[in-house]
């Protein structure tokens, strides 16, 4: 396995000085909560740049003055361990947005070239073999992460900020629409929305679902409420495979036309 299992590994005596560290799109704040070698350094989600579309996709929210020292005070505060020094900062790190990271290729471990899809726990009780070619699976993030923790599966430190998993506005309006994103449709409401609401993260965070409803049609409302609470299915990608997040199951999605039905236009 290539990199390091620690950050004074790869930083020695300057690993003081690293106040942040930047998930990636493969993982989110549950499973760099479960090193506590990382309860000294805040969690930050940025955005890549590929298209003008995706900036933003991932992002930290901060309350405050947004200067570069008030922005660096918040970021030594937002470290779990330092969450006692926080109150005397004027700007606070409030949590992070993100992304799905079991959409990732190589979340969960297996063979795609078989559908073999295995979890952490099921590759170790395989002892690391493919149960359908008997060779060794392709192993995941997911699995790196069982490796490093020393805490269990959904442990929060004390301290540590809010994190919000989102799934892209256009995504949440395609499926609702029972269509593909990318298409006139999809585009119209998406507009539609954001000159009404402003900009996708406070619909997708804030705007009260009525509202949203009022504004485009009650599967869309529902969708997006369904983000908000989690109800999500989710398939991890591995082995080279992207996994899928849906809002609404198989069977809602092919019977699009319940929700075509109640449009509102
Ligand atoms: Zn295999």
């Amino acid at each position: 396995m290539s990199g390091f299992d620690s950050l004074e590994e790869c930083f020695e005596e300057l690993t003081p000085k690293i106040l942040a560290i930047e998930t990636g799109l493969s993982s989110d704040p549950p499973m760099n909560w479960r090193l506590s070698q990382l309860d000294n350094v805040a969690l930050i989600s940025s955005s890549d740049a590929h298209s003008a579309a995706k900036i933003g996709r991932e992002a930290v929210k901060f309350d405050g003055d947004l200067s570069y020292s008030a922005i660096a005070d918040a970021l030594r505060g937002a470290a779990p361990s330092r969450a006692g020094q926080r109150s005397a900062s004027p700007t606070k790190l409030l949590g992070t947005i993100e992304f799905f990271p079991q959409e990732g290729k190589y979340h969960f471990d297996g063979h795609s070239a078989h559908n073999v899809r295995l979890s952490p726990a099921e590759t170790k009780q395989n002892k690391g073999l493919c149960p359908n070619c008997g060779r060794r699976v392709t192993v995941g993030v997911l699995s790196r992460v069982e490796e490093l923790a020393d805490r269990p599966a959904n442990f929060k430190p004390a301290g540590a900020p809010d994190y919000w998993s989102l799934v892209p506005l256009e995504e949440i309006i395609a499926e609702a629409l029972g269509v593909q994103t990318g298409t006139k449709k999809v585009s119209a409401q998406y507009e539609s929305l954001i000159q009404t609401f402003g900009d996708e993260l406070t619909i997708l965070l804030d705007t009260p679902i009525k509202s949203i409803e009022a504004a485009s049609t009650p599967a869309i409302a529902e969708a997006v409420r369904r983000v908000r609470a989690g109800q999500l299915h989710i398939e991890p990608g591995y082995d080279g495979e992207y996994g899928t997040v849906h809002v609404f199951s198989d069977e809602e999605r092919l019977a699009p036309s319940s929700s075509e039905q109640v449009t509102l236009f």
